[in-house]
């Protein structure tokens, strides 16, 4: 793991062009994967003394101190899915067609289609399936009877959407990705697929560094204590430290976001009742496990 200054110096070498986002990456994940945790750095430690209050800054106890973080960096993937994602929103904003023979190669190449079923003589959908009569189909709109169904083909399918990106023979997840993944797509989930995929290969440099930049930001904000409070062991398993503000009252203690006061600050009558309803939240706390820090 790198210290604090390293990753400084890293971001600054990513902005100024003295190094790439690929060779940025793999300083950062060779050195996350020899084990040795940001905790047992001097550097952390030296910080860490100097940061910590002598007081729980939610309840005032002096037992057994930790620093509590009130936000952390997300992993690197989530920050290239988010920034993905907007710029999806941009581009299809700007070019939201495309076009239809581009579309039909695509959904050739990449889905296999299993067609709705439907009445040879009304082109109801979904006739019911007879499993002891025969013929073996029923319309329950024309009461016709037969064995062979109709269907769209994918090109008739595609026309439809063309015309009406709402229509009700669209919208049916119909078709299932031949990758690994198997989603269950309709036209309109295939067509935003593709535009995403179009943005991701035209602007994945730009959408690689922008990534790693936020997400360098936010690990230095949470390795330099930026966002975090003192709290005792107590409140900090008892709290979802994700989630607190000052007091607005003492603006001295702080306190979960959905309480109007700290503890200190409530009537009496009200503290146990609070303190009772406060539990353990498990999620935050594997995210510090996991994160090799607290
Ligand atoms: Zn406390
Ligand atoms: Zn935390
Ligand atoms: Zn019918
Ligand atoms: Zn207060």
């Amino acid at each position: 793991m790198l210290s604090l200054h390293e990753y400084i110096a890293l971001k600054e070498r990513l902005i100024q062009g003295e190094i790439n986002t690929d060779e940025a990456k793999s300083r950062l994940w060779e050195n996350f994967k020899d084990g040795k945790r940001a905790w047992h750095t001097k550097d952390w430690k030296e910080r860490r003394r100097k940061f910590l209050k002598d007081k729980c800054e939610i309840c005032d106890s002096k037992e057994t101190l930790t620093v509590q973080h009130l936000s952390h960096p997300k992993k690197f993937i989530e920050y290239t899915k988010e920034i993905t994602r907007s710029l999806t929103k941009e581009f299809i904003h700007i070019n939201s067609e495309i076009d239809k023979a581009q579309l039909e190669e695509h959904v050739k190449n990449n889905y296999t289609y299993e067609p709705i079923q439907l009445c040879p003589n009304c082109l109801n959908r979904k006739p019911n399936i007879r499993t002891r009569k025969s013929p073996k189909f029923l319309c329950t709109k024309c009461e016709h009877e037969f064995n062979e169904p109709s269907y769209l083909s994918v090109e008739e399918l595609i026309s439809i959407f063309y015309r009406n990106p709402d229509a009700i023979e669209v919208r049916d997840k119909c078709f299932t990705s031949k990758d690994k993944w198997h989603n269950q797509h309709n036209l309109n989930n295939i067509k935003y697929w593709h535009q995403r995929s179009l943005v991701q290969k035209s602007q994945l440099e730009y959408i690689e560094k922008k990534a790693l930049l936020l997400y360098l930001v936010d690990t230095i904000k949470y390795l330099s204590f930026e966002d975090a409070i003192t709290a005792c062991k107590i409140c900090a398993s008892r709290y979802d430290l994700h989630q607190m503000d000052l007091c607005p009252e003492c603006k001295k203690h702080y306190k979960g976001i959905k309480y109007d006061t700290c503890i200190s600050c409530l009537p009496e009558s009200r503290k146990n009742e609070v303190l009772e309803k406060l539990s353990f939240n498990k999620e935050m706390m594997d995210i510090h496990r996991n994160f090799g820090i607290d």
